[in-house]
């Protein structure tokens, strides 16, 4: 199954009805099947968090969107990555988000697109090292999509920051506004890409939570690959579901967000470091 919502244009944008491409353009059609739909989808999630173990970790799916239906404005999705974990030296999660979106390393280190690279930290009290992924922080309250002048750069409901290509200028003022550096700006031709993850030269773009897989009820690429491959340092799910993992895990225990003095309120959220 290709993921894509069938009432868009299929260009994975993630926007689905609301999308300028897209024929339907109907949001605001069938309110009342859309609140049972979400009503359903909350339900679902609950049931399925309920099973979860502590054994499952990274592995919590999300919660499918119909093909018809809104991005769901009570759940916000989020990332709790443990450093602990995260091996120095793997790259496993780099590797599956380049798989799964179609960007890769092209000899140019200085400008080739990054949507998660790994980073190594030291502490510098006690000249300790620990290693992590760092990716767009999907925040809450986000710089990028402040500064974006034509609206390009948005938050969905559900906390996920995307880039429209239809409408991105590449003016870049997302990238200097961004504190994390998670953003990048193609400069080269691309071929080769993979119809769920739009790229275009001339255009910014960055993680984009794996959006094509949690809209069909799946978890992010490097999630999957961490938790199946490496460390299990990487969980995924609905922050705002009390009865769900991550939420659970950020409840009761010691847990960071990169420059949270900033005020974004970050969706990623970090342990030990
Ligand atoms: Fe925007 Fe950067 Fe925050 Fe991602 S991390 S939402 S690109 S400001
Ligand atoms: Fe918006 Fe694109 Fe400019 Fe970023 S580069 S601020 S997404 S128009």
């Amino acid at each position: 199954m290709s993921g894509e919502p069938q009432d868009c244009a299929g260009c994975g944008c993630g926007i689905g009805g609301t999308c300028a491409r897209s024929p339907a353009g109907d949001d605001g059609l069938d309110e009342p099947r859309r609140a049972f739909l979400r009503g359903a989808a909350a339900t679902a999630v609950t049931t399925l968090a309920a099973g979860v173990t502590l054994y499952s970790f990274g592995a919590e799916p999300a919660a499918g969107r119909g093909p018809d239906e809104k991005v769901n404005p009570k759940v916000r999705w989020g990332l709790l990555i443990d450093a602990g974990k995260c091996g120095d030296g793997c790259t496993a999660c780099v590797t599956a988000c380049q798989t799964e979106n179609g960007w890769r390393d092209t000899g140019h280190p200085e400008t080739d697109a990054q949507w998660i690279r790994k980073l190594t930290v030291k502490n510098p009290r006690n000249g300790a090292t620990f290693s992590l992924p760092m990716m767009c922080q999907h925040c809450a309250d986000a710089p990028c999509v402040d500064v974006c002048p034509t609206g390009a750069s948005f938050k969905r409901a559900d906390g996920i920051v995307l880039v429209d290509k239809h409408t991105c200028i590449g003016c870049r003022y997302c990238m200097m506004a961004c504190p994390y550096k998670a953003r990048s700006f193609i400069h080269e031709p691309l071929a080769d890409q993979k119809p769920h993850a739009p790229r275009g030269k001339g255009t910014v773009e960055s993680c984009t939570l794996c959006v094509h897989r949690v809209d069909d009820g799946r978890i992010p690429a490097c999630v999957e690959a961490c938790n199946d491959t490496a460390g299990k340092a990487m969980l995924f799910g609905d922050l705002n579901d009390p009865s769900s993992e991550i939420a659970k895990r950020v409840a009761n225990y010691r847990t960071t967000r990169i420059r949270s003095d900033l005020g974004t309120d970050p969706g990623v959220y970090y342990r030990n470091i």
